[in-house]
């Protein structure tokens, strides 16, 4: 059984042995604002989805910090008040079943080697450019959790060290550059004082202008939207550089939002992630788009149980 827990919903899955789900429900999470809550809802629903078959785990991807050692949720992002809860132990308890909780980047990137994109790489870096950055790394074939399981925090490697400011309360960290959000912000910073087809698109779109209309300008041409992509390009490759020289990947999986850009992003990040590597790194690792999309936390979570 996967389940994954996020700010607005929780979605759980049952899968057989070959990764293939047999049954699902999704939840929004807007009335169950308290952990306990949070906690009875699911267990009710793995009693649910799983019709009455035996279930060999629950994996649990969760937002924010956790301590997968001792499934506990230290700081639940978009979890308000989700500060040191035993998920494991609570779940555990209910459902006599084992259960597993690991970050929701560290689950995604595990999804993708297992069923995804990353299946047949032994050493795999997960990077999920979205509203934030997101990333998980595979070594040896191994999830790397780290000492305290906080290991692939790599959204909030300092780039910039008197850059903007942070969430995480320093500054210039590289999803301040490189994420969807920051691409949007280099966008309305330029549209400022340069006329644009990047405010037409989202009007017309009746959206709030966001990193989908930079690269739908770009596809037209638009000089603005050019200059932005080049600078997130140069930014997102400067930290799959870091990722290169820390991990000596074969294989770097790029999921998220952004990453729908398709042939708009990936031939020039290849290109400057390239120029940026050291000479022996160049050739020695291959860019590709992630192969789940929305179902990878759960897909990871669940596979946690068997690979
Ligand atoms: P979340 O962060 O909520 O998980 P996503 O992974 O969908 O959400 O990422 C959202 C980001 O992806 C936004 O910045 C959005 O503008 C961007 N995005 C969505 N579609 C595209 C696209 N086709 N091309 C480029 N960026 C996109
Ligand atoms: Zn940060």
């Amino acid at each position: 059984m996967g389940i994954d827990l996020g700010g607005t919903k929780i979605a759980a899955a049952l899968f057989n042995a070959d990764g293939e789900i047999l049954n699902r429900e999704r939840m929004e999470t807007a009335n169950a604002r308290t952990a306990k809550e949070v906690v009875q809802r699911m267990v009710e629903m793995i009693h649910s989805v799983s019709m009455e078959h035996p279930v060999c785990g629950v994996g649990l991807a969760s937002p924010g910090t956790v301590n997968s050692k001792d499934g506990i949720v230290l700081q639940g992002t978009n979890l308000p008040e989700w500060n040191n809860i035993p998920l494991k132990k609570w779940m555990g308890d209910a459902l006599g079943i084992e259960v597993e909780v690991v970050n929701d980047a560290n689950a995604a990137a595990w999804g993708e080697y297992v069923r995804g994109a990353g299946k047949g790489s032994g050493n795999m870096v997960y990077i999920t450019f979205s509203t934030g950055i997101g990333a998980g790394i595979v070594l040896d074939g191994k999830l790397l959790l780290g000492a305290n399981s906080f290991a692939g925090e790599l959204g909030h490697n300092i780039v910039v060290p008197d850059g903007p400011a942070c969430i995480c309360g320093n500054n210039g960290c590289w999803e301040m550059y490189a994420s969807g959000t920051a691409i949007r912000d280099s966008a309305l910073e330029l549209m400022l004082s340069n006329p644009s087809v990047i405010g037409e698109l989202a009007a017309a779109s009746g959206e709030e202008i966001s990193a989908k209309h930079v690269f739908e300008a770009h596809r037209q041409d638009d000089p603005i939207a050019a200059q932005v992509v080049s600078r997130a390009v140069h930014y997102m490759a400067l930290g799959l550089a870091n990722a290169i020289h820390t991990f000596n990947p074969d294989r770097i999986v790029i999921g998220g939002g952004v990453s729908k850009a398709g042939d708009l992003l990936f031939p020039a990040l290849k290109a400057e992630t390239e120029k940026l590597v050291m000479k022996p790194y160049r050739g020695t690792y291959e860019i590709v788009p992630a192969g789940l999309r929305d179902d990878v936390g759960l897909i990871g979570a669940a596979a946690l149980f068997h690979t």
